[in-house]
């Protein structure tokens, strides 16, 4: 009976503890599989159909612009403060991501925006569209058509490569006129501050496309599936693009917004980098209530990667649902 009691083993199961034990020093330890933190940023890129297009979002990387509040000089700084928090966003800098966009329509692959382009001007996080978009199995030899929503830092300033030559070599280039006199204009480029800067990239970039250069206009077909719809404000000749493949409809809508928080929720907020900010809310009213009424998709270049998703209307602005994942739009 001895045995049986707790604290005297018997001779069986002291063996049995002599031979775990063994058993236990001859395996690996788990704790020695600790690593090192990578500290890598994964490839940068998604991929969902449209109809029978494909459509790829591949990301320039992460705006980093700073306090929140300096970005709406004219916004209670309160409600900003108080919006951010409640959506869980960080309430000490704005950070907006870069979505560009890839539509294969089987006949063209189109490339919507370009990002900062080689020269980093924002950081090491910046000018990565041409590693993601080889990440994601596409050349940048196999870009048809490059169209810009507008001749912003971010999205045209990656036209051209170190080298002087195009990123994306056999590429027509489409911008408005309006957006490429504005952006292009050399009596502009010696303007003080970040207009000046903005047209001096603009000029390096879009100058020596000109001969593959051609101007989208409202409601003109851009190539078969796009279609140019002007929404300025943002700057003078800002459009976004509705892409369609027999019913499947979803808009490009560049700079029309570029926070699904601050400007869902307060369409008519005013932003520091407007040409004319009041336009610039009504283009984005009209829209985005357009998108939310025909239920059309979303593909927008500064909301949260990869920016796709839709609009609801919701109290006195707009819900985001962004799209889920392996869904099609
Ligand atoms: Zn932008």
């Amino acid at each position: 009976m001895s045995a049986l009691l707790p604290g005297a083993p018997g001779r069986r199961s002291l063996i049995a503890a002599g031979l775990g034990s063994a058993l236990l020093a001859a395996l690996p330890r788990r704790a020695e599989a600790a690593a090192p933190m990578t500290g890598l940023r994964p490839p940068e890129w998604y991929r969902t159909r449209l109809g029978d297009f494909e459509v790829t979002v591949v990301g320039d990387g992460d705006l980093d612009l700073g306090e929140p509040a300096a970005g709406f000089p004219a916004h209670p700084r309160d409600d900003l403060t108080q919006l951010l928090r409640a959506n869980f966003r960080s309430t000490e800098k704005l950070v907006l991501p870069q979505n560009c966009f890839v539509v294969n329509t089987g006949r063209q692959m189109v490339l919507f925006d370009t990002g900062v382009g080689y020269t980093r001007p924002f950081g090491p996080h910046t000018g990565m569209l041409l590693a993601n978009l080889r990440a994601a199995g596409i050349m940048p030899e196999q870009i048809d058509a490059v169209v810009c929503s507008h001749g912003h830092i971010d999205h045209v300033w990656g036209i051209i490569g170190g080298d002087g030559k195009p990123n994306f070599p056999n590429a027509q280039v489409f911008i408005s006129r309006a957006d490429f006199d504005f952006w292009t204009d050399e009596q502009r480029a010696s303007a003080q501050g970040w207009i000046g800067t903005f047209v001096q990239g603009a000029r390096r970039n879009l100058l020596p496309v000109r001969d593959r250069l051609a101007f989208v206009e409202d409601g003109k077909e851009v190539v078969p599936g796009v279609i140019a719809v002007s929404a300025p404000g943002h700057t003078v000749g800002h459009t976004a693009f509705m892409v369609q493949s027999g019913n499947a409809k979803a808009m490009f809508i560049g700079d029309l917004a570029h926070h699904e928080v601050i400007m869902l929720r307060r369409p008519q907020i005013e932003f520091a980098f407007d040409t004319d900010s009041k336009q610039s809310a009504q283009s984005r009213l009209r829209v985005l209530r357009m998108l939310a009424q025909e239920r059309i998709g979303v593909l927008s270049y500064h909301f949260a990667f990869p920016g796709i998703g839709h609009v609801a209307a919701e109290g006195e602005g707009f819900a985001w649902y962004p799209l889920p994942w392996g869904v099609a739009l």
